[in-house]
């Protein structure tokens, strides 16, 4: 009750708008700041049968679940947004929005955010991949776990290149350090923000396994 008279209070002195066309939004009318009609134009998944196989042509994987499509109309910015606004909460708080569409996974699971490089994190000052998997994972009640993967290339972005020039590019990239690998038996749900052709899960779901790990599938914000 108190948190919600505080945040009353705030609304009332500070008005809220709408990060993607700046109309003023309520506390509860909007999902990570943006008002309801945008989120309209996201292109929202529904959890079932479609997104399932949308997701399993690409990644081939028994579990998954997803935000919207990656459009240019409206959730692109979002993405881009949660790259490089500045704003790890906003992306949580997707997380957490997922979550509360989508059944939480098996249990016993640990979701596994994909790595972004050392460099690129300093500069960003958080992975988007792993601020979405806490913001699933505080919902869900799953632990979030690093499960040894490591990105070992700051290469420049992938988005926009071919499928054959990804997939080039992401052979080393990713790489496994045992000394991170700290949930060893728990089955993995890889998490990142935006499957394209699916080539980063599929890399990163081979490094999991060669050590034995078991990957039953993953959750992306965006699937383009
Ligand atoms: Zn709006």
């Amino acid at each position: 009750m108190i948190k919600y008279l505080a945040q009353a209070l705030i609304e009332g002195f500070v008005p809220q708008t709408c990060l993607s066309c700046g109309m003023p939004i309520t506390y509860y009318g909007h999902v990570a700041g943006a008002c309801s009609l945008c989120v309209m134009n996201w292109g929202v998944y529904e959890p079932g049968v479609v997104s399932s196989t949308l997701f399993k042509e690409r990644m081939n994987c028994v579990w998954s679940a997803v935000g919207f499509r990656l459009s240019d109309g409206g959730s692109r910015a979002i993405i881009h947004k949660c790259k490089y606004g500045g704003e790890p909460r906003r992306v949580k708080k997707l997380g957490n929005w997922i979550a509360t569409r989508w059944d939480p996974p098996p249990e016993g699971v640990v979701l596994v955010p994909v790595p972004i490089h050392p460099k690129r994190k300093l500069q960003r000052g958080y992975n988007q991949a792993e601020r979405l998997a806490a913001g699933l994972g505080e919902v869900w009640d799953v632990k979030v776990d690093g499960a040894g993967l490591i990105r070992k290339k700051h290469g420049a972005s992938l988005t926009g290149s071919n499928r054959q020039g990804r997939s080039q590019a992401l052979k080393q990239t990713y790489g496994f350090n045992h000394k991170k690998n700290k949930s060893k038996m728990s089955p993995v749900i890889l998490v990142d923000d935006v499957l394209t052709t699916g080539a980063t899960l599929r890399e990163c779901r081979e490094i999991l396994e060669l050590r034995g790990r078991v990957v039953l599938g993953a959750v992306v914000l965006a699937l383009a």
